[in-house]
């Protein structure tokens, strides 16, 4: 057996009003006559935050549009107007939810490896380190500012560029900035992390190291969605720790049967990810009997609507290509149901599981 060796990322801070040293922070990456490039979340546009941002010299704000989840495109438009404005860059600082943590990364891997973002889709392909990179949460759940990946839908795949150049240099865990998320958004970007920790604790993958975070996340996302009777600063707190462990569990076990189904959401009908793994896990009592049970309480307690009938339309066409998507996340599966899991998850299987979407 050949074990995975881990690349983690560089830097962590962590603690309420933290992002007030971002700028000591970034002092050292500052390179002559490079900017340092801040890709924010689109919500913040006119929000207090921006004028916190640490904005020297020719320094740039960008706001993400994260209406669709990131695509290849985007990112090259991104990464080349960057180049043509300014050659290079000292760093891309992203800020925002899992969307804008994503582009942040691979913007900055695209800002020194040729041609386009979808080249790169899939495992350990980037073979050129990016500019520098940090990543700063605004929404706490898909531990994307932890891990080695950063999903983007391309012209053919829904794949991350999957990478030891991918986790981020430096990354600044401010409770803070989470406060005013949408309690729907919330919930949805939550639930990612206690869907990633049923999955994977239940996963045939799993070993002690995934196991020792995989538990305490799930641990803290209880006590912020089961045991809390109103959301305060410490759900805040908490959830920012499930997320970061929640993260670290996926690095040596793996999602399962939710993501893999949600993947062929997402892809045919651009369903974003929070809330397409909470429409797959409504209906997933076979797989995870005891922790669909809890899903549902927490969804009746925190008074979340999950869609239904989102499938009800669709041709037989559409649901073949979800199928396809879905069934082509092999590990995912294997991780789920062993080996022989295209025994148990037929075509015909997963067919009916979609139409109960
Ligand atoms: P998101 O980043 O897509 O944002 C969802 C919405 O919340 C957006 O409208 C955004 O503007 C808004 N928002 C963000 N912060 C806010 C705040 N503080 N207050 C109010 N609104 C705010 O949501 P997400 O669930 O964090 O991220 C989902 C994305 O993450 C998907 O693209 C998914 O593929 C990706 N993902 C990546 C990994 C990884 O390992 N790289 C893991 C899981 C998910
Ligand atoms: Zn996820």
């Amino acid at each position: 057996m050949k074990f995975r060796n881990f690349k983690m990322i560089g830097y962590v801070v962590y603690g309420r009003g933290s992002f007030n040293q971002l700028d000591e922070i970034l002092a050292p990456q500052r390179k002559a006559d490079a900017p340092m490039i801040f890709l924010v979340d689109h919500y913040f546009t006119g929000k207090p935050l921006v004028d916190r941002i640490p904005v020297r010299g020719n320094d740039k704000i960008i706001f993400a549009d994260v209406t669709y989840e990131p695509k290849t495109t985007y990112v090259d438009t991104l990464a080349h107007q960057l180049k043509e404005e300014f050659g290079t860059v000292s760093g891309v600082i992203g800020i925002g939810g899992g969307s804008t943590m994503d582009l942040a990364k691979a913007v900055a891997l695209m800002m020194n490896n040729p041609g386009s973002s979808a080249d790169y889709q899939g495992w350990d392909l980037v073979k050129v380190p990016g500019v520098y990179k940090a990543g700063i949460p605004t929404l706490s759940g898909t531990g994307a500012e932890v891990s080695r990946t950063t999903v983007l839908t391309g012209p053919t795949k829904k794949l991350g560029m999957n990478s030891d150049f991918t986790p981020f240099d430096q990354i600044v865990l401010d409770p803070e900035l989470t406060k005013d998320a949408p309690v729907n958004q919330r919930f949805y970007t939550g639930m990612d992390c206690y869907i990633h920790c049923i999955e994977s604790l239940e996963g045939t993958y799993l070993n002690e190291f995934s196991k020792s975070y995989g538990e305490k996340a799930l641990q803290l996302c209880r006590d912020v969605f089961v045991n809390k009777a109103e959301w305060d600063d410490d759900c805040d707190d908490k959830l920012m720790m499930a997320s970061y462990a929640g993260g670290m569990s996926i690095a040596y076990s793996q999602v399962g049967v939710a993501h893999a189904v949600s993947y062929g959401l997402s892809y045919l009908l651009g369903t974003k990810h929070g809330i397409g793994n909470c429409i797959v896990m409504n209906h997933l009592e076979e797989y995870y009997p005891a922790g669909v049970k809890e899903f549902k309480y927490m969804v009746e307690k925190n008074k979340i609507d999950i869609p239904t009938g989102i499938c009800k339309n669709l041709t037989e066409e559409d649901f073949n290509k979800m199928m396809d998507v879905s069934l082509g996340m092999k590990p995912l599966w294997e991780n789920a149901l062993g080996k022989d899991w295209e025994q148990i998850m037929t075509r015909e299987k997963l067919r009916a599981l979609y139409d109960k979407l």
